[in-house]
């Protein structure tokens, strides 16, 4: 059974030769706008791309303002201390997600809460989110929430479109709302993904992309802060390039800044990536409906985009039986040559961040014993 799961992404793949995960695409004009960085010599923090980058990613995602950043773990740091974040706050996200979710949260100070996932999305569930307010959040005077227990104000909440399959993100803007805490979207992995016909990352205070190498689409490192707020947008743009004082030769500044930008180079990628963008999704997703199909005829459990959402397919997934035959599929085809791995060990349980739930994560603890990650790459 696993050797046919073998021989069909060999198939898939057309090789006999070792099949990573997910590897890095240059199918358009990249060599030529790196080649024009260095024969300008705008390599590094001035350069058309840097501003080109900015604007096409407004366009594709509809976000007001859009703010290159170095990477997208300190796209989300800044997007949650623009969200006013505070040291000693909660901010409540989900266990399924990669490390820099809680990291991010963690340079603020605050303490990230893990709450429970739904099993159609993989991502945080609205209704846990709920039940976790209502029992333990409460509304204080000064308009915010606050954790009865603990006593900790509750600032914002990160949901992750996991492995680009948009979460209930119109369910999770209602319940922030009404409890007046920041609403910011780790879209690191699902850029192109939509819900309702609606861009990822733009329906929080915050959204963040990720174009690390192993994303849908890469500048070798980035990431990118989007928000409707112009005024924040701006902000973030200033605090991520030092916040000096626009002047022609007076070295000013008004906030402690980040050196967060982007370098040219890297932006030059992002704009030939961009290009070639709507390319890479229609292929993704044609990956995915060949997986289906092949996962349907054999019983397994192929996990499919989410109702109402279109999904980049950034990473297949499969969910198998138990965490046994699970293990035994991820030693097969490691073996074999194809790449596969398990889903994340759930956040609240490294010892980094082990004291952070307060109620049942047991849809996180089911998935975590059976999601299997499948060789996603764009094929050549
Ligand atoms: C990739 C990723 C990040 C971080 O992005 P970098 O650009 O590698 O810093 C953050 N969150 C999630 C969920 C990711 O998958």
């Amino acid at each position: 059974m696993f050797k046919d799961v073998v021989d069909f992404i060999r198939e898939l793949y057309h090789t006999e030769e070792f099949i990573p995960l997910h590897v890095p695409r240059f199918i358009g004009n990249e060599k030529k706008y790196l080649v024009e960085c260095i024969d300008t010599t705008f390599v590094s923090s001035v350069g058309k791309f840097v501003d080109k980058f900015e604007e096409m990613t407004e366009q594709y995602t509809g976000s007001k303002k859009a703010v290159v950043c170095v990477n997208g773990t300190e796209a989300l740091h800044m997007a949650l201390m623009l969200s006013g974040v505070k040291a000693g706050d909660e901010v409540i996200t989900q266990p399924i997600t990669f490390v820099a979710t809680a990291n991010a949260i963690s340079y603020t100070g605050a303490h990230p809460v893990f709450i429970d996932v739904d099993m159609d999305t993989m991502g945080l569930s609205p209704f846990s989110v709920e039940d976790f307010l209502v029992d333990f959040g409460a509304m204080r005077n000064d308009g915010f929430c606050y954790n009865k227990i603990s006593g900790n104000r509750i600032s914002a909440c990160v949901p992750m479109h996991t492995f680009g399959h948009p979460v209930k993100i119109e369910a999770l803007v209602k319940i922030c709302e009404k409890y007046n805490i920041a609403l910011v979207e780790d879209a690191a992995e699902s850029i192109g993904s939509k819900y309702k016909g609606k861009h990822t990352g733009t329906f929080g205070k915050f959204g963040i992309i990720s174009y690390n190498g192993n994303k849908t689409i890469t500048t070798g490192g980035g990431g990118m802060i989007l928000t409707n707020d112009e005024e924040l947008g701006n902000l973030a743009k200033h605090l991520t390039t030092q916040a000096k004082i626009p002047h022609p030769w007076e070295y000013a500044h008004d906030y402690i800044g980040y050196n967060y930008r982007m370098p040219n180079i890297n932006a030059a990628l992002g704009v030939a990536q961009m290009e070639s963008l709507d390319t890479f999704i229609e292929k993704k997703r044609e990956i995915a409906a060949m997986y289906k199909s092949f996962f349907d005829s054999k019983g397994i459990h192929f996990f499919s985009e989410p109702e109402d959402c279109y999904s980049n397919y950034w990473l297949n997934a499969i969910i198998l039986n138990s965490k046994i035959e699970r293990d035994q599929f991820l030693e097969f085809t490691n073996a074999n040559g194809v790449m596969t791995r398990p889903i994340w060990k759930l956040m609240n349980r490294l010892s980094i961040f082990n004291n952070n739930n307060y109620n049942d994560l047991s849809n996180a603890g089911w998935l975590e014993e059976r999601v299997v990650n499948l060789p996603s790459s764009y094929r050549l």
